[in-house]
């Protein structure tokens, strides 16, 4: 680490002033987590399971990026893996060098962005180390988590949802400078407070899902979710659903937690879930081998919810894994019921039998990201303590790469850190006594990962 990057780490340490910051040289290099442009073939003919992120993603030292107006440096203390790492890394649907080049197209000041290397990550928590003209609300020295949505606001079609603007692009994916990096660059509405009482690593675990699945599931763009919603979740203690499942909860609903190991099983009854379903000891299999859909499953499926729920349908369908469960998805809904869907892990091309749809009047929400107000409320709720972070382990920046191949292969329980800065988990707590009162919740995860699946109750 050189001298520039070191005195960064102290001064983050020792909590200095903004004057501290602006004295602070920023160094010319950085070490980031990158692919290559001219590396994009390298899986061409495997299956998306055999592509190892191991061989596209490289630490490299690279140039630190020059702030702009209306962005800010952050330094970087954390990182978390999310499902968009494991698509940049291995190239699908496409490779993310094409929205580099086309939004260096659409407009010349994104040419910065364009280059052979692209530093990849979308969540963050750290320090604002540079503000460039025009930011206001964020200063030097500011500890900061970073949300994803990556947007002007030039076009007056974002202005009642900055999701609608038709440049909005998802930083670290779609824009070059993410968090897997000591420095990132952002730009200043993606800045948002850190909850003081979390650690950098819990911190930046949380920004892309838990504002994901708001929107989903709490926001008016999404469902609106309300006391005694029969809410059916794939993947409940996944990144996104592990949220869906706290929200779910405090609102009052009645989470059916659709998970595939028995440890994932006993995490959500211990995170409050009263039911709970294990698709791989169900063996349920919606899709036959021709492609064409096993309706017996379907029906099998829809029972045991009723089983569970006294007889009641589901009266929204948190959906993410896509083609392998989304006709299960449309079936389950009660009438007059929701499939709010976020992404196709399983496939994008779903099919379903539209006849469920319309005859029982059901809908289907599409969802993507958050907004920057949808972001802060989410972010405010973890402030608040309502929303606990579910990270389960913690992984150097030198490692991202095998963090990543173990949410390519299903196997990480709720969210994986990566550090940036810090230089080892558990700093950058500020709340010792808000922790205190909540770290029951705060290490279930660890807890359970351990073996121990009790929920320590919260103190008043
Ligand atoms: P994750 O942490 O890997 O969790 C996904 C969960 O899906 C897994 O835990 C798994 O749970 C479940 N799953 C996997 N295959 C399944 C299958 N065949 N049938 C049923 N369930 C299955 O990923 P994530 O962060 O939650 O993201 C999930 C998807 O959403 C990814 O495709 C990601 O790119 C996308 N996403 C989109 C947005 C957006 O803004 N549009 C934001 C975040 C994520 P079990 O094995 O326990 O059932």
């Amino acid at each position: 680490m050189s001298a520039e990057m070191k005195a960064i780490v102290d001064a983050i340490e020792g909590q200095g002033s903004q004057r501290d910051f602006e004295g602070l040289t920023i160094p010319k290099t950085m070490r980031a987590i990158t692919t290559h442009r001219d590396e994009v073939e390298m899986f061409e003919g495997l299956a998306s399971a055999d592509k190892d992120p191991r061989k596209s993603l490289h630490l490299d030292e690279v140039p630190v990026p020059e702030v702009g107006a209306n962005e800010a440096l952050v330094g970087i203390m954390a990182s978390s893996i999310n499902f968009n790492s494991v698509w940049t890394s291995i190239f699908e649907p496409i490779p993310t060098f094409k929205f580099l080049e086309r939004a260096a197209k659409r407009d010349p000041i994104n040419k910065s962005h364009d280059l052979p290397y692209h530093i990849i990550g979308s969540d963050g928590s750290g320090v604002v180390l540079r503000t460039g003209p025009g930011v206001t609300q964020f200063k030097p020295g500011d500890r900061v988590t970073l949300h994803c949505n990556y947007v002007d606001m030039q076009s007056p079609d974002g202005h009642n949802d900055s999701m609608l603007d038709p440049d909005q692009r998802i930083w670290g994916f779609e824009t070059n400078f993410g968090g897997f990096a000591e420095i990132a660059l952002v730009r200043a509405n993606q800045l948002m407070p850190k909850p003081p009482h979390l650690t950098w690593e819990e911190a930046a675990s949380m920004p892309l899902v838990n504002s994901t699945s708001y929107r989903m599931l709490v926001s008016q763009n999404g469902w609106q979710i309300k006391q005694g919603d029969n809410v059916l979740i794939w993947g409940a203690v996944g990144g996104l659903g592990g949220f869906a499942l706290q929200y779910a909860l405090n609102a009052g609903a009645f989470p059916i937690a659709v998970v595939s190991s028995e440890e994932k099983e006993q995490l959500c009854r211990t995170i409050g879930a009263r039911w709970v379903i294990n698709r791989k000891k169900e063996g349920y299999r919606f899709l036959n081998a021709d492609g064409s859909h096993d309706y017996k499953e379907m029906l099998r499926f829809g029972k045991q919810i009723r089983e569970m729920t006294g007889g009641e349908d589901v009266d929204v369908v948190f959906e993410h894994p896509g083609r392998h469960t989304f006709g299960a998805s449309v079936f389950v809904a009660k009438p007059g019921g929701t499939i709010v869907t976020c992404a196709s892990t399983t496939g994008y091309m779903h099919e379903y039998d539209n006849r469920y749809l319309w005859m029982h009047k059901k809908r289907i929400i599409g969802s993507h990201f958050a907004n920057y107000r949808e972001a802060w409320e989410a972010n405010r709720l973890v402030c608040k303590r309502a929303i606990h972070p579910l990270l389960s382990q913690t992984f150097p920046l030198e490692q991202a790469a095998e963090a990543t191949l173990l949410v390519h292969k299903n196997q990480a329980l709720g969210k994986i850190g990566v550090l940036g800065l810090a230089p080892e988990e558990g700093l950058g707590v500020l709340d010792e006594e808000g922790r205190a009162r909540h770290i029951g919740q705060i290490n279930v995860y660890r807890n359970a990962v351990a073996g121990d699946f009790r929920l320590v109750k919260d103190q008043p």
